[in-house]
């Protein structure tokens, strides 16, 4: 995951190298929430996205609608690869 990700946020795009992101794995939608322990609820985010993200879940209006975002992006990234 670290390498298809290329050092880079996922989220955000910041990177290690040019702007000294952390980058962690982190479930794309937690377990608690119905994420699946699998690849595709996987991905490579920075500090700051993650705990941006720990946010949105405390509130499940802003909950549902991060996960709602989420498959947008899949849907957007789908259709351009
Ligand atoms: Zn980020």
């Amino acid at each position: 995951m670290y390498a298809a990700a290329q050092g880079q946020c996922e989220m955000c795009g910041r990177t290690i190298d040019r702007h000294g992101a952390t980058l962690a794995l982190d479930y794309k939608i937690p377990p608690d929430w119905g994420g699946r322990d699998e690849d595709e609820n996987l991905w490579v985010i920075c500090k700051d996205c993650s705990n941006g993200k720990a946010e949105n879940f405390q509130d499940e209006k802003c909950a549902l609608k991060w996960i709602g975002n989420i498959f947008a992006n899949d849907i957007v990234r789908a259709g351009k690869y």
